[in-house]
């Protein structure tokens, strides 16, 4: 539903505020109630906003000194704008005040980090005859599309390496979010040069009409797997270059020599850090069966003692889930998962009347082939299974059309380091879960993506690479 704009919000298109004819309602989750709006693209702005990022393009790629003292300035701006920018992120998205400031903060630390990451020139041939070099090239425009669950950081991940690459950027956010990216760029408009970062807003069809964009060289996209798979088709016809950040089903595998009260805190977070809503996030968890009780016991005792809440409110650990759909769906999991004859150890239901608040909810005595144990859940549920032998518990976890990220816990980190190279995913942690770093790859196997971000490996998806090779004499 679209109205008259009457809210100072505007997207950023050639360096200038720019405002719409027409505005979409924006929930706070913890209300259910809109409170505010942002605008609405029409085909007309995406175009300009892909015309300035092309023009932009000329002059941004040539002096890559220029771009590293740039970045550095947006990392500076976003910092002075925390306060400002985690409050309207709580506001939109519903994490607790503390968290929207990690992740602020975290932008801010990223632009730092990837502003000094050498471009590299490689040489692999020099002789009496030619030298041959391989260099990197930038795409041009790229479009960059991001879900709502971290839509801040998850925006400068692709932000940052992007344009330190010499690429320019129209960033589209998630209906459910848009707010604080909006506010991102209007500040960093401040400090690049117009055109360079464009942000528009608009429902999914904006999406759909940016990956079809004859402007478009690169498209990368964070979001489900679903959408993902129209993202990719969408890019072939003109074969843009394509990283997709997709889904995961996430696998934890508990050995048998845990210290249970030990491990299950940190199990406990690395499932339900973000309400649950975290692409990497525990999405199931596979106990031995001699823990099995114990563990169950501990993860439904921690669940019990988190005070669910407002993000405003600073006693907040957890925050609802984002949006209705989502709301449902988790409801809807849980609700298959009783009919199948599963436990609900704790939770289950919503907390409150009003807004997308459920209950931390631990589950046990599930059968694999249960929703809840295929299916990405992405809300505050955690499936607790046993196993009898760690062999069929490493094929249970690997048995998933996603590959995102898995972890292994033991006393012994030996023991899980090799048990963690056998996971087919991106990511593997060993007594840990969600340590993203701006240093190292992360990324999908199988269906939870194509390409990764960060680190060099990161830059480098957002070049092409160019073979010079020059005879001599
Ligand atoms: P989504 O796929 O519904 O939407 C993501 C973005 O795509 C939104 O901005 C949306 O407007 C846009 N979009 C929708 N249809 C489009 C189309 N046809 N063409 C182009 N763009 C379109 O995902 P979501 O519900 O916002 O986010 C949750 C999903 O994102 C989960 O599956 C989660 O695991 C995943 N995710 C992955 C990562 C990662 O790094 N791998 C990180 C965060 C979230």
């Amino acid at each position: 539903m679209t109205t008259t704009q009457t809210v100072s919000h505007t997207m950023t298109i050639g360096g200038a505020s720019a405002p719409s004819d027409a505005v979409f309602g924006v929930i706070n989750p913890a209300t259910g109630e809109v409170f505010d709006e942002a605008p609405d693209c029409t085909r007309a702005q995406l175009d300009a906003a892909m015309q300035a990022a092309a023009a932009a393009g000329e002059d941004w790629r040539r002096d890559e000194t220029v771009r590293r003292a740039l970045l550095g300035s947006c990392s500076d701006a976003i910092n002075t704008h925390a306060e400002e920018l985690a409050r309207v992120l709580t506001l939109e998205q519903g994490k607790p005040l503390d968290r929207a400031l990690g992740e602020i903060g975290g932008a801010a630390r990223w632009f730092r980090y990837t502003a000094k990451l050498e471009i590299p020139v490689e040489v692999v041939l020099d002789n009496d005859r030619v030298r041959v070099e391989v260099r990197r090239r930038p795409h041009g425009v790229v479009a960059a599309i991001t879900p709502w669950n971290y839509p801040v950081s998850l925006a400068v991940w692709k932000i940052a390496p992007a344009l330190l690459a010499g690429n320019t950027m129209v960033l589209k956010p998630s209906p459910f979010t848009p707010l604080a990216t909006l506010r991102l760029g209007e500040i960093l408009q401040e400090v690049l040069p117009a055109g360079v970062l464009n942000v528009v807003s608009g429902g999914d069809e904006l999406g759909a009409w940016m990956t079809a964009h004859p402007a478009v060289r690169k498209i990368s996209f964070t979001g489900s797997v679903a959408t993902g798979k129209l993202v990719a088709a969408a890019a072939a016809p003109d074969l843009k270059r394509v990283t997709l950040e997709l889904g995961g089903n996430d696998p934890a595998i508990v050995l048998d020599d845990v210290d249970v009260p030990r491990m299950a805190k940190r199990l406990f977070w690395g499932a339900f850090e973000n309400c649950g809503q975290v692409c990497s996030a525990i999405k199931r968890v596979y106990v031995p069966e001699s823990l099995y009780e114990p563990m169950l016991a501990e993860l439904g005792e921690i669940a019990q003692g988190v005070k669910v809440g407002d993000g405003l409110e600073t006693d907040s650990q957890m925050g609802p889930l984002n949006n209705r759909p989502q709301f449902e769906r988790v409801q809807e999991l849980v609700d298959d998962a009783k009919r199948s004859g599963a436990k609900v150890v704790t939770g289950g239901h919503r907390v409150g009347e009003c807004g997308y608040f459920y209950a931390p909810t631990i589950v046990g005595d599930l059968k694999d082939g249960t929703r809840l144990v295929d299916e990405e859940q992405f809300g505050p549920v955690l499936p607790v299974l046993p196993y009898a032998d760690l062999e069929d518990a490493i094929e249970r976890a690997n048995a998933t059309h996603f590959g995102l990220s898995g972890s292994v816990w033991s006393s012994d980190s030996d023991r899980a380091e090799a048990v963690a190279h056998r996971l087919e995913c991106g990511t593997a942690w060993v007594n840990q879960h969600l340590n993203v770093l701006p240093h190292a790859p992360f990324g999908g196997a199988k269906w939870s993506g194509i390409g990764v971000e960060n680190g060099p490996w990161g830059l480098l998806g957002f070049t092409e690479t160019q073979t010079i090779n020059i005879a001599k004499g």
